[in-house]
């Protein structure tokens, strides 16, 4: 997600300059949000990454129970913002499924309700509910470190109503797995795929990462082709990120760690382009690929700039071109209930959103509909764009067919630096 302008607090809606934070139920008062999804964040994790700069952590304070007992309380005044039903639920963190298997149920169960998809087995993209009438497509991800998958945990993800699971792989070779300071053993993946089968969880994500330091292109390779033996539904291959204030940029900074070479990194993008695409994959975002329509409802929403609210610590919503973002520290959210107090909040002017929507747009390797571009060059700014849009089409970057405008499959590796000048 782009970093887009914060408001002073003097200018956010409810909040004084030096007054105290204001909680999202505030900051939505007339906002008229039209939520389609939710995402709710679990921060806890057996062990910190290195790499990894999202809010997680080992919790000695064992305060699972607790953050349950809150996420059913902001669960239910959610849902009173809800025109239910929603169209995704997305558990993320940190690791849901370390959640004891009994609370793990208990926040998967208040988040089904509050989505108005009942008590009730969920019904997912194409199916029938448990009632036989037909349904509207409803995803239920929720995030899983491959070790954390016992038959117990599938067991609960499936009675639960979940009926797509986000797996971060990462890499299937150990040496690698070491790099990333991951502490699963590559076996434990194909368990884990198994063990949701089982319970007839069939719509897997796997989540790889390349660029690793001291991989090579055979390593890569390897990874993909062990990937797909799983026949995983879709595939996210994200290159290696160096994100500030995390012990490996720290680590790049003082030598520690020697990143791969650009060229390399680049030969590895492509060869996860055209070994997907052989194995029958679609590549519908510069980092995600689905087997047929299989494609991840819950970012698509993201990145069609639809509304979707945030549950738990540190998680960011969106609604009506207001984002926020929850306070990141668990013991700040578990005392502000059931609205979290909010850490950030941009209120989108009309530029901004312009912006914001060419660059969401673009990522999709399919690009934005002609009429589209025209109806955001028509808002203030168009011009700067419209300059920067022939540009990039005069140096290659970006390519026009009769009806749509997408970034050139060669330039999707740096599609960064022609999104930033459409922001
Ligand atoms: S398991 Fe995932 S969320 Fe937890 S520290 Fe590692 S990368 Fe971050």
């Amino acid at each position: 997600m782009a970093s887009l302008p914060i408001l002073s607090s003097a200018a956010r809606p409810g909040a004084a300059a030096g007054a105290a934070r204001p909680t999202v139920e505030r900051i939505l008062q007339g906002a008229r949000p039209s939520f389609r999804a939710a995402y709710a964040h679990v921060p806890f994790c057996s062990h910190k990454c290195h790499y990894c700069d999202f809010y997680s952590f080992v919790d000695s304070e064992d305060r699972q129970e607790r953050f349950v007992i809150r996420m059913e309380s902001e669960c239910r005044a959610a849902a009173a913002l809800y025109q239910a039903p929603l169209q995704s639920v997305f558990v993320g963190g940190g690791t849901p499924t370390m959640l004891r298997p009994n609370l793990l149920a208990r926040t998967l169960s208040a988040l089904r309700e509050s989505a108005g998809w009942g008590a009730g087995v969920s019904a997912g993209p194409g199916e029938q509910n448990a009632s036989g009438t037909s349904s509207q497509p409803r995803e239920f991800t929720v995030e899983a470190n491959p070790d954390t998958v016992t038959e117990e945990v599938a067991r609960v993800l499936a009675e639960s109503g979940v009926n797509r699971v986000s797996m971060g792989c990462q890499s299937f070779h150990p040496h690698l797995l070491k790099a990333l300071e991951r502490t699963h053993n590559p076996e434990s993946v194909p368990l884990a795929v198994e063990r949701l089968r089982n319970q007839g969880i069939n719509n897997i994500n796997l989540d790889l990462i390349f660029a690793i330091p001291g991989s090579s292109l055979a390593d890569w390779e390897a990874d993909l082709q062990a990937a797909l033996k799983l026949e995983p539904s879709h595939l996210s291959c994200y290159g290696l990120v160096y994100e500030p204030n995390t012990p490996l940029f720290l680590r790049r900074q003082t030598g520690a760690v020697l990143p791969i070479e650009e060229d390399l990194e680049a030969s590895m993008y492509e060869l996860a382009r055209s070994t997907l695409a052989s194995a029958g994959y679609g590549h519908y975002e510069i980092s995600n690929w689905s087997r047929g329509e299989q494609r991840c409802q819950h970012n698509l929403v993201y990145w069609d700039n639809g509304d979707w609210f945030a549950h738990g610590p540190s998680a960011s919503g969106h609604a009506s071109g207001i984002r926020w973002k929850n306070v990141p520290r668990l013991t700040d959210w578990l005392e502000s209930d059931p609205w979290s107090l909010v850490q950030d909040v941009e209120s989108l002017a009309s530029d901004a959103r312009t912006g914001e929507a060419f660059m969401l747009g673009l990522r999709l390797i399919g690009g934005m509909e002609l009429s589209r571009v025209a109806e955001l060059l028509a808002q203030p700014g168009g011009a700067r764009r419209e300059a920067a849009i022939a540009e990039a089409l005069s140096s290659g970057l970006l390519e026009r067919s009769e009806s749509r405008l997408r970034i050139a499959p060669h330039a999707l590796l740096v599609s960064d630096s022609v999104l930033c000048t459409l922001l």
